[in-house]
């Protein structure tokens, strides 16, 4: 089987990319931050605190997530119901963030991980692909871009769903949610040592897309 992992931090173009790249390449697109998500969102919709470790932890049993590829789009369901909207929030996404640095939480999702890549040729992407999930993938990249340059699109994009925002809460967003996730303990985001780097800062997304693709087939 062969395994594209693309990690990097939120905003990078990570997901809209790496959709993209599978669909092209014929592969099974996993998006890991999905799963992270819904887990977020049970628990806000439970009154619990994504951050209480134990709470979060005494949630999991009752969690059913399923992933099914449908008219190539990947949907998410979270006990039957398909979250794949509802979990595309800044306050799941933050959510997503707090429970991700509980090591049950990934311990709980990581099976279901590799079980996909193990049945099927998959394009993964999240934080900790390269180093935890599949340490062994054909191809790994680390989609990066500046705080600065993520934040001026997810701006664009936020404006263009015509949801109301600003510049400098964007960015502290970001620079927050960066922080978290390459500052826990466990499965931090960072670079894998065999991974390519990928900037996409000075690039517009057309040009970003061809970086990875070509990236990607020139390692495959
Ligand atoms: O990529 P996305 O923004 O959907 O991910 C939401 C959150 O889930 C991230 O901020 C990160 O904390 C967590 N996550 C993770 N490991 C992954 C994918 C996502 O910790 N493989």
């Amino acid at each position: 089987m062969i395994s594209v992992a693309i990690d990097g931090p939120s905003g990078a173009g990570k997901s809209s990319m790496a959709k993209r790249l599978a669909a092209d390449l014929g592969y099974t697109y996993v998006d890991t931050g999905a799963m992270y998500r819904s887990i977020g969102l049970y628990t806000l919709r439970q009154g619990k605190d994504p951050a209480d470790a134990a709470a979060v932890e005494a949630l999991l049993p009752q969690i059913h997530l399923d992933i099914r590829v449908e008219e190539g789009t990947q949907h998410i369901y979270l006990n039957g119901e398909d979250v794949s909207e509802a979990i595309r929030t800044e306050e799941c996404g933050m959510a997503a963030s707090a429970v991700a640095a509980h090591p049950a939480v990934r311990a709980f999702l990581l099976d279901t991980q590799r079980d996909l890549a193990a049945r099927q040729d998959v394009l993964m992407d999240g934080r900790d692909i390269g180093t935890v999930v599949l340490p062994h993938a054909t191809v790994k990249i680390f989609l990066t871009a500046t705080p600065e340059a993520r934040a001026t699109r997810r701006l664009a994009e936020l404006r263009q769903k015509g949801q109301p925002a600003e510049y400098d809460k964007v960015l502290a967003d970001i620079r927050q949610r960066d922080y978290q996730d390459s500052h826990r303990a466990v499965a931090p985001l960072r670079q894998a040592e065999d991974a390519i780097l990928v900037d996409t800062s000075e690039i517009g997304i057309d040009e970003s897309f061809a970086l990875l693709k070509k990236t990607v087939l020139e390692n495959i």
